[in-house]
């Protein structure tokens, strides 16, 4: 973990959260600038920067993000479906460099990037 990003103190419990759902890989919280009805985002408790530093010693920390996103959508009611997005780097347009999945849905979603 490290000490000042904003994700790890929000898994510390230093930065309070909405948090969705907690298990010992995952932690995951609502945007606090939701884009749709349901926006969360899912993150390992690990300090990963970005997809670009995804290896074989924390992948695990990836499926385990997969293994909750589909829990946190039933949950949560997205039985019609939802998008799960990921922004890497500068022009991923990723602004928090701790490794994150966006859950978006609740609404019939229209603007497909690819
Ligand atoms: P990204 O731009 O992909 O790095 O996504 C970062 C996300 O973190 C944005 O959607 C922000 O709205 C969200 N965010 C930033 N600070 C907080 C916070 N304290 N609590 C919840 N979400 C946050």
């Amino acid at each position: 973990m490290d000490q000042n990003c904003l994700f790890c103190r929000i898994i510390r419990g230093e930065i309070p959260s909405a948090k969705v759902y907690e298990d010992e890989y995952v932690f995951a919280f609502r945007d606090i600038n939701p884009q749709a009805p349901v926006h969360i985002l899912v993150v390992p408790k690990t300090h990963i920067p970005c997809a670009d530093a995804v290896d074989a010693e924390n992948s695990v920390y990836v499926a385990k993000c997969f293994e909750a996103i589909a829990k946190i959508a039933e949950a949560e009611g997205l039985s019609n479906g939802y998008r799960v997005v990921n922004n890497c780097g500068e022009d991923g347009g990723q602004s928090v460099m701790h490794l994150h999945f966006h859950l978006i849905g609740g609404v019939k979603l229209s603007e497909k990037v690819v």
